[in-house]
């Protein structure tokens, strides 16, 4: 019996001990699939997304197999991190056409998770730009499914949370880009009123829109932010500098975990305000290059040790516009005065959502905050919250979540029903499992 390790998504809770297989070659996954087993990225999931007692992870799967500069489309195998995409495609002018606040995850957890950007509001999730895939089915079989070509499967693939089968490679569309900088413009705001009302009135301006808020606030200055905008930018902006300049490689690590965790409730006021009146006029613009832009912690690598031993949770949550703006300043104020949030508080805004089953996206605002686990109280309180969330119409990240329970799951997502239907014909024996998916019920 293969021994088993201690592993985590990037919260580093929960901790699951499992058995850990590398595919190198397409035939490793068909044999894999015999099994119950859940394929594994890079873990950057938060929570129990990417955790079971036997995965297969596709790092080493991780090969460009065709590239068309002229369409844009690029097919790799599934392990490809979005970091090595970038690397292989800038200098011929492309970008992946969506992108997470990291470069680290795989093609395939991107797939897996459908995930966002800053840009949903104007261009959609990652599923908007997947031609196809090429996927290893619990019976070995390798088939191709698309919007044309076994659209179900395709549909409970992206955002599936790898439960459908292992998605082996996959074609991507990218997006054509004149250099590999932004123009970014940043807002300084006042209260959540301003900063919903210029995420809001920003939105048909901008291809990117994300806005930090500063999650300690409470009273009049619930919700005060940056709210920071940005376009790819054309060469004639960039003043000389080349277009597409070399990567940037250093970064500072964090050794070991920071005894109780570094961040607490003081250093935590002391960041939030240092970034916050960073910026001393109210709009400020300047030229980025595009990682610190779309990567700022990326920077700082293993920065989750930060949050100490027991690890954290992200709260990612999405909330339909009517009474958006409402419930989440309301969820908010009760975090602040609960005093359990972090400075990483994210809000962005997002457009329509697309045909995936249990895609995470739907038109309103989203929140992430990172949530140190401090005491046990935590997670009970996080429960009220989504109880809020329930009733708003809104719904938690797959991603990030390790707490969610099974009814308030089954009310945010009720496509819930079509994606087990397509999940008992493409895995009538439920070989693909999570630590996520048997906690919720899914399998
Ligand atoms: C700092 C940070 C910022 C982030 N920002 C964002 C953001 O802005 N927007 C956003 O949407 N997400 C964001 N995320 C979350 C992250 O993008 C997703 O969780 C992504 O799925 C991680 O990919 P991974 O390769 O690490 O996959 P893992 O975490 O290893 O796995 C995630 C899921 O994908 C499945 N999977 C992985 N590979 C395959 C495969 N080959 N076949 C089938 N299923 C597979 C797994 O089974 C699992 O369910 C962020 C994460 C971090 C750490």
């Amino acid at each position: 019996m293969q021994k088993k390790i201690t592993t985590s998504g990037w919260g580093r809770y929960p901790l699951v001990a499992a058995a850990v297989q590398r595919a190198r070659y397409l035939s490793d996954l068909g044999r894999a699939a015999a099994t119950p087993v859940l394929p594994q990225g890079n873990c950057r999931s938060y929570g129990d997304a990417c955790l079971y007692e036997r995965v297969v992870s596709t790092l080493a799967l991780k090969h460009l197999l065709n590239f068309d500069p002229q369409r844009g489309l690029l097919r790799a195998q599934a392990g490809i991190t979005l970091a090595e995409i970038i690397r292989f495609v800038l200098p011929y002018g492309f970008f992946p056409p969506v992108t997470p606040g990291t470069k680290f995850p795989t093609l395939g957890g991107c797939i897996a998770a459908d995930v966002h950007g800053k840009n949903h509001h104007a261009e959609g999730s990652m599923a908007a730009f997947v031609e196809a895939l090429d996927m290893v089915l619990a019976d070995g079989s390798l088939v191709r499914c698309s919007r044309h070509q076994r659209a179900e499967l395709f549909w409970a693939t992206l955002g599936g949370m790898g439960l459908t089968g292992f998605i082996y490679a996959a074609t991507l569309r990218l997006k054509k880009v004149p250099s590999a900088y932004i123009r970014q413009r940043a807002i300084k705001t006042a209260n959540w009123a301003e900063t919903c009302r210029v995420c809001t009135e920003t939105q048909h301006q901008y291809t990117y829109s994300v806005a930090w808020v500063d999650g300690l606030q409470t009273g009049r200055r619930l919700g005060r932010g940056r709210v920071l905008l940005g376009e790819h930018a054309g060469v004639r902006e960039l003043k000389g500098k080349p277009p597409f300049p070399g990567h940037g490689e250093g970064r500072w690590v964090v050794p070991f975990f920071w005894p109780g965790g570094v961040l607490n409730a003081k250093s935590l006021k002391v960041f939030n305000a240092l970034y916050y009146h960073r910026q001393v006029r109210r709009t400020s613009d300047a030229l980025v290059h595009y990682d610190p832009y779309f990567y700022p912690l990326d920077a700082v690598g293993d920065w989750n040790r930060l949050y100490g031993r027991r690890g954290f949770l992200q709260y990612q949550v999405a909330v339909p516009y009517a009474d958006g703006a409402d419930v989440i300043a309301d969820l908010l104020g009760r975090i602040a005065r609960a005093g359990v949030a972090s400075p990483l508080a994210v809000l962005k805004t997002f457009g329509p959502p697309n045909a995936g089953l249990l895609s995470f996206p739907i038109a309103g605002y989203t929140l992430a905050l990172d949530i140190p686990l401090r005491d046990d109280g935590t997670i009970p309180f996080l429960h009220t919250l989504n109880k809020i969330v329930v009733a708003a119409q809104g719904r938690v990240y797959l991603a990030k979540d390790a707490i969610l329970a099974r009814e308030d799951f089954a009310a945010m997502y009720p496509q819930l029903e079509q994606f087990k239907a397509v999940k008992r014909k493409y895995d009538p024996e439920g070989r693909f499992r999570s630590c996520l998916s048997d906690r919720l019920g899914i399998t």
